[in-house]
């Protein structure tokens, strides 16, 4: 499998794609502005099929392009903690960009903490990191050693949770158990910045310590 991945804008947002050239199938992780194009320009290079969107949660920056998949026929996943921003997400116009247009993203797969993806001829296991919203999820893949995390955790910080539906007690709880007990190799590919790994930050973070 390759793992291919790209910072968007306006916010600086990371989408993600999962390739699997034996199978001619590929998944995408997030879908801020413009990677539905960049999408279909690595289905090209790839001569490999969209199979699934999976959205890390609902906040606007990582499904401005998600309406697209969707029309395209792809496969939506989503956490139902954050459905109403999914359904909504013109509710978040007030933190988005004026004048971006914000379209509802239909989901059609509600996948829940403890859940199992078979997907790519993988095994993704979803784990639930609330806390900075409702509905953020991670996926990992033990036998790749990483790990998508959404805005749970970035390099040397954490998602924010001043905005509607976060809460700190909870993130912190999330990281501890679910991102600090991944094994000490797994590398993380948050939502933002650079990637990093758990080791790392079970050490370095200043925000959150194992
Ligand atoms: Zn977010």
């Amino acid at each position: 499998m390759l793992i291919e991945f790209q910072e968007f804008p306006p916010i600086g947002t990371n989408a993600f794609a999962l390739v699997e050239p034996a199978l001619g199938q590929f998944v995408v992780v997030d879908a801020p502005a413009e990677a539905y194009d960049w999408a279909v320009q690595l289905s090209k290079k790839y001569d490999c099929q969209i199979i699934a969107l999976i959205l890390t949660h609902g906040h606007w920056d990582h499904i401005v392009d998600g309406h697209k998949f969707a029309s395209a026929g792809i496969s939506t996943y989503g956490h139902v903690g954050d459905k109403e921003m999914f359904a909504s997400p013109s509710k978040m116009a007030s933190y988005a960009l004026p004048g971006l247009e914000l379209n509802p993203v239909p989901i059609l797969h509600w996948i829940k903490g403890g859940d199992t993806l078979k997907l790519l001829g993988a095994t993704m296991e979803i784990r639930h990191v609330p806390g900075h919203c409702p509905g953020n999820v991670l996926i990992y893949l033990k036998k790749e050693a990483f790990a998508i995390v959404g805005d749970v955790i970035f390099a040397g910080s954490v998602g924010r949770y001043d905005l509607p539906g976060g809460d700190f007690s909870v993130l912190q709880k999330s990281i501890r158990t679910q991102v600090y007990s991944l094994p000490e190799d797994t590398t993380i590919y948050p939502g933002h910045g650079p990637t990093t790994t758990v080791a790392h930050e079970k050490v370095h973070n200043p925000i959150v310590k194992a």
